[in-house]
């Protein structure tokens, strides 16, 4: 059942009670688990064929011997490579998405330094950002963070997602910082950059599955529009929050709280948790 409630005010503002409407979503909910298992089934029957077409070409273009009339068969083949790459990428999120949506996200849980994974994250995007002369720096406090009980690949596919954006949507000789501090029982991480930012009324669109801003800037950065919906879904799991501010032509930043305790009771002090 979902419940949609709101006060019912008398002339003079005072509150005389409330209406609560409560709606049967049975039906929606199990259309949307057999649309899950869809994806999932046909995205993992996609992705055997389409690794071995993909090491198929990697294993010719190795073998071929580039010469002038083989230049054009070489470049072919080195798209239709990268393309497959891309789909193997594509099908790889939407199993990731279909599983967060049946509820088996986290694998089991242990004991992670957010510091120590955003440091070697920040080390290995190196090269991608230096290829595009961005500066990315780490600012992470000198006291080490607080473990946090969370799947490793999960906090991963987070941090590694908002980056890659950051350098994506970040133009030659921008700046990405990496900010990460404790905030009471939360950790909080900053992801921002100077880049081509985000226009206000798509700042919900964005966390929605496909959605991608099409614009000047943006026209031939290649993407699926599934990396945030997935990050919002593992943040969700984790019980934490993200949020994101932006001015286009100036920048954005994705805010993550994440609480220590992944795994605590939570409060059913509203109406629409209890039910
Ligand atoms: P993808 O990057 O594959 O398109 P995402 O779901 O990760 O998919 O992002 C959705 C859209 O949000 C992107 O297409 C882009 O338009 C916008 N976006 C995400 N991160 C940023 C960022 N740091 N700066 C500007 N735009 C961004």
């Amino acid at each position: 059942l979902m419940a949609r409630g709101r006060p019912v005010l008398g002339e003079d503002g005072e509150c005389l009670g409330a209406v609560f409407t409560l709606v049967n979503i049975t039906t929606m909910k199990v259309l949307d688990q057999v649309k899950s298992e869809f994806v999932a089934k046909v995205s993992h029957e996609l992705r055997s064929p389409l690794s071995t077409i993909h090491e198929q070409l990697a294993l010719v273009l190795g073998e071929m011997v580039v010469e002038a009339e083989s230049e054009r068969g070489h470049y072919l083949l080195s798209r239709a490579k990268e393309k497959t790459r891309g789909l193997i990428s594509l099908i790889g999120d939407l199993l990731d998405l279909s599983r967060i949506e049946s509820g088996a996200v986290t694998r089991e849980p242990v004991m992670v330094s957010l510091d120590e994974m955003l440091r070697s994250i920040v080390d290995f995007m190196q090269a991608r950002v230096q290829a595009k002369k961005i500066s990315m720096t780490a600012e992470l406090p000198d006291e080490p963070l607080p473990e946090i009980k969370a799947d490793p690949a999960a906090l991963e596919s987070i941090f590694g997602n908002l980056i890659a954006n950051a350098i994506n949507y970040t133009q030659e000789g921008g700046e990405i910082r990496v900010r990460a501090a404790l905030e009471g029982d939360r950790l909080h991480v900053d992801v921002s950059d100077n880049g081509f930012g985000i226009e206000e009324k798509y700042l919900d669109k964005i966390f929605e599955r496909f959605f991608r801003v099409k614009n000047e800037k943006t026209r031939f950065i290649t993407g699926t529009g599934l990396g945030l919906p997935l990050v919002k879904g593992l943040v969700d799991a984790l019980k934490g929050t993200i949020s994101v501010k932006s001015q286009p032509g100036k920048g954005t930043t994705f805010t993550v709280f994440l609480p220590l305790e992944t795994d605590k009771p939570e409060c059913a002090g509203n109406l629409q948790d209890l039910l």
